[in-house]
């Protein structure tokens, strides 16, 4: 993001875009690879400019004019050379760290199926430089647990994950595939009943339930990538840090984060005093946000098109209103059970950045400028 780590507006917001470099089926396909998207030296800028057609004769009407150059500003853009590395050292390393520091904070990986989401949220499949931000978050969480826990300063990792597929939520660490409801009360807030949390010690546990959740949800799938690119999937990391003070013989106070015991062996009696500081990170994997045209589609894909729809477009309010310069009183959360279940970590003093991701091709270019389009609004 911008300067002190927020959005261009001064929030908490932060809107990325990401270039992945064409994919040899863009290269090989039957009409020549044309690029349409072009980057300024600022890196803020881009520009996605008409191929030699027509990008998608048809679509220009519902598009308010798909043709010509449009450029966009944003807090960053990443071109297609862009590295893993490079990603997240500019871009997620502040949004954990304020989760370490005892705030919510959501990054989202948004765009079209075979735009880049997992890839940037994941990594790519065994290489280690590909490490995505999902796996560099947790190690950035635990080199933080290792450099900073102490006797006076306990750290507890959990971790959960869920998808939301057809407005259903199930949990994807559990074999019980039931559907799970969304509950409020004043104790907890906005939470999932019944989702599983599981305490983890070390990334290697961590990497266990990513691993297991997407077993879990391959097993669960009869039409496994079509699942994957149709569902929101959201990963959970809550660190909970608890600082504890004990009295020294001289009456004064001693521990915590910078405690340094003197005389006292603080494991022997009890603390005077404890500090709970929680911190909520939401790695979230959007649902393809390609639009299935309503004439193609019928049945459950109709449905499962409509329900995608609607909760990326109530994505796109609740950003929207969030950021609005005029400051909205009424954000529609319960618009989605996606919003709703990110309330608390939306907003406010949490850290948000919107990362949308797309292809370069022109082939992808109306799908790419509806990208550019919703990614603009959460500016
Ligand atoms: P999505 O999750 O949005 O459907 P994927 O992450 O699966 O898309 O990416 C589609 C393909 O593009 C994959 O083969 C992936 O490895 C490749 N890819 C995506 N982003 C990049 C990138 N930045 N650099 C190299 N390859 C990428
Ligand atoms: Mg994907």
């Amino acid at each position: 993001g911008s300067a002190g780590g927020g959005g261009g507006n001064g929030s908490n917001f932060t809107v990325v875009i990401r270039v992945r470099p064409p994919l040899a089926r863009e290269l090989q396909s039957d009409r020549p690879y044309k690029n349409v998207v072009q980057i300024d030296k600022s890196e803020r800028i881009l520009t996605i400019s008409e191929g030699p057609q027509p990008l998608d004769p048809g679509m220009e009407d519902d598009d308010g004019g798909a043709y010509g150059t449009h450029a966009f500003t944003f807090d960053r853009v990443y071109g297609e050379r862009s590295t893993q590395s490079e990603v997240y050292e500019s871009n997620a390393r502040d949004i954990v760290d304020s989760s370490l520091q005892g705030y919510n904070a959501t990054i989202f990986a948004y765009g079209q199926t075979g735009a880049g989401k997992t890839y940037t949220m994941e990594g790519a499949g065994g290489q280690w430089d590909g490490r995505g931000i999902i796996p560099r978050a947790i190690e950035q969480v635990f080199s933080h647990i290792q450099a900073n826990a102490s006797p006076y300063l306990h750290f507890m990792v959990r971790g959960s994950y869920l998808q939301i597929y057809n407005d259903v939520i199930t949990d994807l660490l559990k074999q019980d595939r039931g559907s799970l409801a969304i509950r409020e009360n004043s104790k907890r807030g906005v939470y999932v009943q019944g989702l599983s949390e599981w305490v983890v010690r070390s990334p290697r546990e961590i990497y266990g339930l990513m691993e297991r959740g997407g077993q879990l949800r391959a097993t669960a799938a009869t039409r496994l990538n079509e699942i994957s690119s149709r569902s929101h999937a959201v990963f959970i990391i809550i660190v909970e840090q608890t600082a504890v003070y004990f009295t020294d013989q001289r009456g004064r106070e001693f521990g915590g984060a910078r405690g340094e015991g003197d005389e006292e062996d603080p494991l022997g009696g009890e603390p005077d005093r404890s500090l709970l500081q929680v911190g909520k990170l939401n790695l979230v994997d959007l649902a393809g946000s390609e639009r299935v045209r309503v004439s193609g589609a019928t049945g459950q894909r109709l449905e499962e098109s409509k329900k995608i729809n609607q909760s990326l477009s109530a994505l796109g309010n609740v950003i929207a209103a969030l950021t609005d310069p005029r400051g909205r009183q009424h954000i529609p959360y319960r618009d989605s059970k996606l919003t709703r279940i990110l309330e608390d970590s939306l907003g406010g003093n949490c850290k948000t950045t919107m990362m949308a991701m797309i292809s370069p091709a022109l082939e992808s270019a109306v799908e790419t400028l509806s990208t550019l389009k919703f990614a603009n609004r959460a500016k």
